[in-house]
């Protein structure tokens, strides 16, 4: 559903991707790690078009991008079949949490209002938090807002989901609860790449674990290849500071 090939991203004079080959297949679940700057961010926002790159390409799910975001249609559709969770919830602060879940779908997929709510009341009950429909986001827990996060991008029926360090900002005890939500995602088929530091979590649910060094994947493999049996030294010390 994902094919990446030689794609190479330039911040000004900092080369952040470099000779990027990445391909996932559908329900596949793909977990992204590396040190702090190596360019996870980066490219998973490649991915979903929120960062351009300059060489190289990008397919989603038939939909292809081009270097210097020259592919506007492409990035539209993207846009509305990739859903992305972030570390910060970006929860609209002025919407409900049935609002925040309902507003996409009625305003990109034109759903009627019973329709989304139907789905939205569906989506908050399967992260477990339908009881906090009418409450607004500040009235929320992190781990509650993240799962909210998580009902609003599953809204939009997504063919695929990309994570972004989603249990980095919250509290310990919230962290559970987040990926249990994820994990059960991940047991019903959803495609999903996911930067994180949750070892343990990437070990249980990742098919497969990419181990990102400066802007290179240098290694990839099953969690208990690359766990147990890391082959890159760079990939051994990377392990041995966060295991
Ligand atoms: P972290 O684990 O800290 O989130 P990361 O692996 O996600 O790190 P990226 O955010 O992808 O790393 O950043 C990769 C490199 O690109 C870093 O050196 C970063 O400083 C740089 N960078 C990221 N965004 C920008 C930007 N908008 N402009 C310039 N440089 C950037
Ligand atoms: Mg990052």
């Amino acid at each position: 559903i994902v094919r990446m090939a030689k794609v190479n991203k330039h911040f000004g004079s900092l080369h952040v991707l470099k000779d990027i080959d990445l391909q996932v297949k559908p329900g596949e679940v793909v977990v992204v790690i590396g040190a702090s700057g190596s360019g996870k961010s980066t490219l998973i926002r490649c991915i979903n078009g929120l960062e351009e790159f300059q060489e190289g390409h990008i397919e989603v799910d038939g939909n292809e991008l081009l270097p210097d975001g020259r592919s506007s249609k492409a990035l539209q559709r993207i846009r509305t079949e990739v859903g992305m969770v972030f570390q910060q919830f970006n929860l609209f602060p002025h919407l409900s949490v049935l609002d925040n879940v309902t507003l996409a779908p009625m305003k990109v997929r034109g759903w009627n209002r019973a329709d989304a709510v139907k789905t939205g009341e569906r989506l908050l009950d399967r992260v477990g938090i339908s009881d906090q429909a009418i409450k607004y986001p500040s009235q929320l827990s992190g781990g509650q807002q993240q799962r909210v996060a998580l009902a609003r991008a599953l809204a939009m029926e997504p063919r695929l989901m990309l994570f972004d360090e989603p249990t980095s900002a919250l509290d310990p005890e919230m962290i559970g609860e987040v990926l249990d939500a994820m994990r059960e995602l991940a047991r019903e088929g959803m495609t999903m790449i996911i930067v994180t530091h949750e070892m343990g979590f990437a070990r249980e649910v990742a098919d497969r674990v990419i181990f990102i060094h400066q802007g290179q994947i240098l290694e990839e493999a099953p969690p208990a290849d690359l766990f147990d049996n890391p082959r890159h030294e760079r990939t051994q010390s990377f392990l041995s500071r966060v295991l």
